[in-house]
């Protein structure tokens, strides 16, 4: 169970919405539950001979706008709840950006660091094989997540594949480019965060191309919205992963720190022209723009209040907290919510499979600016409601999507 209860937290951002909403009740308890919960055990045959049984999970929480998408988790920590509210989300962050489908999540309990290659792909093709009875290319289709990457999906797409007896591209996204993955894919959501990071500098009197940047987590999204915010003419001055962060108020150069120190032995902490900072005193350090890109529950009440950055931009998964949330917006901070800035994953997960149901391939030009569009155009439909209703992004978001999410499922009717 996670030591935060990130499906309460979930159920809290919603009731909140839903009184801003007058949201009718039944509709509120509807939104509320997740439409499936599939749980399966299954066994796996490791390299030693010896077998060992996992426990697996796909959560689908709505398909009213379409059919659900959303990651496939590999985690000793996954389970049932936090499944599920990452498919809530995942509902939320497809309606914010308009996008025609509903969310779902998957994982499985595992710590894929005690595996080999070959035992994680049989546990792949064993899981898909158990959840296959619900996803699919038309129904639900997953993408990569924490401890999943582009050889799990195209394992994922060779066994569905196998079982359909012809294949399908656009069962699962997220693939090798060579199987129909899109052009642009693995830099899409750190490439949206920065483009939503500009719009929110825009509206909030800041320019970016003068903006000091505090990043957390220096993964797909944290190197990649690191270094769309130094082309943008940003100065990044800290960034960190697990171990711990760096700093310099000069500047970082965020280019070399990928190629020559990221995913090697010590990692960023090699870099000399910096003083080493914790994670937890990187997040409090003096800059203008601060976009946390590591895991959930970061800025919590225990530290929300030394926050000095003046845009949040949440690159990661529920980095905040709902009692941080509340503390930053009355130091009238300005947070640009997960479900917003982090979407051009799913954004382009989306171009991925219209692609591949298409078999008509974009150019990795394209697929960025239409990107772009999108994600300028959800940013400010956010910020208008925000202004109309006097809240905070969060709230204005969710007002969106739930209310986007609520009028498809009103206008298709209950059955019978
Ligand atoms: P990743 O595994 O590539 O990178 C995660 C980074 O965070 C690594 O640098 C890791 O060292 C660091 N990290 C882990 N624990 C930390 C801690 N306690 N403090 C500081 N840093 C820590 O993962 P990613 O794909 O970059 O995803 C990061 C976040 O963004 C996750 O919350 C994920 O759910 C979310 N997200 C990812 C995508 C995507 O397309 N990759 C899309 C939407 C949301």
């Amino acid at each position: 169970m996670s030591e935060i209860d990130v499906l309460g937290m979930a159920r809290e951002q919603l009731a909140t919405t839903a009184r801003y909403l007058d949201l009718d009740e039944g509709l509120h308890e509807v939104l509320s539950a997740p439409k499936r919960q599939l749980v399966v055990n299954f066994p796996v045959v490791l390299d030693s001979g010896e077998v060992r049984c996992y426990q697996g999970y796909r959560v689908q929480h709505n398909v009213s706008r379409g059919p659900t998408k959303g990651g496939i988790r590999y985690h000793p920590d996954v389970d049932l709840g936090e499944t599920t509210a990452l498919a809530m989300w995942m509902t939320w962050k497809c309606a914010v950006v308009n996008i025609p489908y509903g969310g779902a999540k998957g994982g499985v309990r595992v710590n894929v660091k005690e595996l080999s290659k070959r035992e994680i792909e049989k546990l792949t093709r064993r899981f898909i094989s158990e959840i296959n009875i619900v996803v699919g290319e038309r129904s639900d289709i997953p993408a990569p997540d924490i401890g999943t990457n582009a050889q799990v999906m195209a394992w994922i797409m060779d066994t569905l594949s196998i079982q359909a007896g012809y294949t399908l591209p656009g069962v699962v996204t997220g693939k090798p480019i060579e199987l129909g993955g899109s052009e642009g894919r693995v830099e899409a959501t750190g490439r949206g965060v920065v483009v939503t990071a500009i719009e929110a500098c825009k509206t909030s009197g800041l320019n970016i191309s003068e903006s000091k940047v505090v990043v957390q987590g220096f993964g797909n999204v944290g190197s990649v919205a690191a270094e769309n915010c130094e082309k943008e003419g940003a100065t990044v001055i800290a960034v960190s992963d697990a171990t711990g962060g760096i700093y310099n108020p000069k500047g970082l150069p965020v280019a070399e720190l990928y190629r020559n120190y990221s995913g090697v032995e010590g990692g960023i902490r090699n870099y000399k022209e910096c003083e080493q900072v914790s994670n937890s005193e990187l997040l409090e350090l003096e800059c203008d723009l601060l976009l946390p890109c590591a895991i959930q529950a970061q800025i919590t009440e225990d530290n929300a209040d030394a926050i000095k950055a003046k845009l949040i931009v949440e690159g990661a998964n529920g980095p905040t907290t709902v009692h941080a949330d509340q503390i930053l917006a009355d130091k009238g901070k300005v947070v640009v919510p997960d479900i917003l800035a982090n979407a051009g994953g799913v954004v382009t997960s989306y171009f991925e499979w219209v692609q591949d149901l298409q078999n008509f391939f974009w150019t990795e030009h394209e697929v960025t600016d239409r990107l772009a569009k999108i994600m300028r155009r959800a940013y400010h439909d956010v910020h208008a409601v925000q202004q109309r209703h006097k809240t905070d992004m969060r709230t204005a978001a969710m007002i969106i999507a739930v209310q986007r999410v609520a009028e498809a499922t009103t206008r298709r009717g209950i059955f019978p």
